[in-house]
Parts: structure tokens; C-alpha cells; sequence
């Protein structure tokens, strides 16, 4: 029987692990604060900050919303961002992308401080996780994939891993994240030939392609184990993962929903990297 292995579980014992954490910072008088900073006011901007501040509020982590205009500069928004990393009541900053063309966002990406980075757009600390390095922080989607696998007992060790995109944000880093757990992966792309026959071959699947629905049973079997982190709408608007969840969800070993899978684990995920930069900032 297939297992589904859904995210709230793994969102919810993090969530108890992160309260925990603020409480030992709290008893040092110190409080993690996460600020927003979002340049227009984009709807999905707006619903994904509301379900940021809620959970915040939850766990008790104190956040800040910077809305500036979408005409404001480059130099604006640098100058923001060294009033931000130069301000001790503040342990995150993360900054909604893309954005407006006008502005240079290369630029911001080496003007934020590394350690407040929790959306992990500072180069260094993408090169901090290609060098094996998790002690910092870390890209969020991701860490959600490893945590739904840590949770959910997935083996990974000596196990041949396929990751179905090769982005910066996703594909690479999950790929050095699989590494340090000693699994040997293989990243495909758009260009892979007979991705069926590869994906077929894999004890482990993670597929992000943003492609609804699109991998039937000719990409899996019985002992398939796939992660979806695809989110997208398929032709009659209705989201979904990459896999077809309906055609596998009683054919493969373990497989993530989409909705409620992985991507129920990422928001929470950033809140513990507000954690995580307030433990590095008052070491
Ligand atoms: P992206 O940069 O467009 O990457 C998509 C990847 O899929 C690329 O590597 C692409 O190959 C590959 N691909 C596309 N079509 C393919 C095909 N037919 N066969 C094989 N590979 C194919 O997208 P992204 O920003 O990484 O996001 C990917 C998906 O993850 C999206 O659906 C996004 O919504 C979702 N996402 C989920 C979460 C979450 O928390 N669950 C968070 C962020 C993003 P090429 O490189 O050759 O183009």
C-alpha cells in the first residue's frame, strides 16, 4: 500500500522544536525578528506575507513589514538593506523576488548580510552548502524535501536519488544536501534523454519541474519514493505536483501530495532560519 507522506506532521514537530528555541533565546532576553520587505503590492506577495506573519505570531517570532514603492532605486533599496544588517533588533531579513526590472537585484543579493539572509540569496551562502557546510543558513525548499524524507524515515545512504531540476534554488543545492547524507544523486533536466528510464532506475525521485501532473506510472514502480515539489496548474487551472498523484497514489511505495506535501513544510522552514540567524547573531 502506498504511504502518502503529507507535510503538516513534519511542519507541526518543527514548529514545537522551533518554540522551544525562542524560548531558550527569550530567556536571554533576546527576540528573534523577521522583516519583510516587498516592493509593490503584488496579491501572491501579499497572501504569502499573511501566511508568514500569522505563523510568526505563533511561535513568537516578532516581524516588521518595509513596503516601498515599486519606482523606488537600486540605491534606495541598498541603503535599506545597511540599515537593516547594521540593526540589532533585526534577525531576518527577506526580500520578496523577483523584483522590478529597474531595480539591480544582483546588487542586493551582495548587500544583504549573510547572516540575516533566510531566503539564502547571499552567494556565499549558496557556496557555504556546496562546500558541505549547514551550519548557517540554508535554502529553504530544499531543506523542506530533506526534512520530509528525515521525518518520514526515508533511507537515503547508498540509495541512487534522481532530482528532476538542475535551478540554482532547488536542483544543486538539494543535490550537495543528498551528498552530505552520502546518497548518490543524479540531477536531470529538460534535456535528459529517457527520463522515464532513469527515473525508473532511482530508489528516490524528486521531481520540481513545474509541469502538472505530467509523470504517469511509465516513469515509476512499486518501489518508487517520490518527492514533489512541483507546484503548478494544469490545463483545466487545477494545482498539482509534477506526479500524477491520482494514477500513483496506489501504485508507488511512498509519494508527497501536492497540495499539503512539501511545500507545507517551506514556510516553516524560513521561520527556523529567523531562529537559526538570531542563535548566530547573539553567539
Ligand atoms: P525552474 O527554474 O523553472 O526549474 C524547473 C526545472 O525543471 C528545470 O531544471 C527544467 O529543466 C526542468 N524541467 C522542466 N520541464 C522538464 C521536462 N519536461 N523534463 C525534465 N525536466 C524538466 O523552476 P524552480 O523555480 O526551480 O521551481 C520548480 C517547481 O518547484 C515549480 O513548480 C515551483 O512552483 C516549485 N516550487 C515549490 C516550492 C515548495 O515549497 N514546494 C518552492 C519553490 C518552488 P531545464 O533546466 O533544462 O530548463
Amino acid at each position: 500500500m502506498t504511504e502518502i507522506l503529507y507535510g503538516k506532521p513534519v511542519a507541526d514537530k518543527l514548529k514545537e522544536e522551533i518554540k522551544e528555541r525562542v524560548a531558550k533565546l527569550n530567556e536571554r532576553n533576546l527576540e528573534p525578528k523577521l522583516t519583510v520587505v516587498r516592493i509593490g503590492n503584488n496579491p501572491n506577495d501579499i497572501s504569502y506575507e499573511r501566511g508568514i506573519l500569522k505563523n510568526c505570531d505563533n511561535l513568537g517570532i516578532k516581524t516588521e513589514v518595509i513596503e516601498k514603492d515599486t519606482d523606488t532605486t537600486t540605491e534606495e533599496m541598498l541603503k535599506l538593506f545597511e540599515e537593516l544588517n547594521a540593526n540589532k533588533e533585526v534577525s531576518g531579513i527577506l526580500l520578496f523576488r523577483p523584483v522590478p526590472k529597474h531595480i539591480d537585484e544582483e546588487a542586493l543579493r551582495y548587500a544583504i548580510d549573510p547572516d540575516k539572509d533566510v531566503d539564502c540569496m547571499h552567494p556565499i551562502n549558496l557556496a557555504r552548502v556546496f562546500e558541505s557546510d549547514f551550519s548557517k543558513l540554508v535554502p529553504a525548499t530544499p531543506m523542506a524535501a530533506m526534512k520530509v524524507m528525515e521525518y518520514y524515515g526515508v533511507e537515503l545512504e547508498g540509495k541512487n536519488v534522481v532530482v528532476v531540476n538542475r535551478s540554482l534554488v532547488f536542483g544543486r543545492p538539494i543535490s550537495m544536501m543528498l551528498l552530505k547524507e552520502n546518497a548518490t544523486p543524479t540531477i536531470c533536466h529538460s534535456r535528459t534523454a529517457e527520463l522515464s528510464k532513469v527515473t525508473n532506475e532511482a530508489d528516490v525521485v524528486i521531481v520540481a519541474m513545474g509541469r502538472a501532473r505530467s509523470l504517469g506510472k511509465e516513469y515509476f514502480n512499486e518501489n518508487s519514493i517520490i518527492i514533489d515539489v512541483g507546484v503548478s496548474a494544469d490545463k483545466d487551472g487545477k494545482i498539482g505536483g509534477d506526479a500524477d498523484f491520482d494514477e500513483l497514489s496506489d501504485y508507488v511505495k511512498m509519494i508527497t501530495p501536492v497540495p499539503r506535501g512539501v511545500g507545507s513544510v517551506t514556510t516553516t522552514i524560513l521561520l527556523d532560519q529567523v531562529v537559526k540567524a538570531c542563535e548566530i547573531l547573539n553567539k
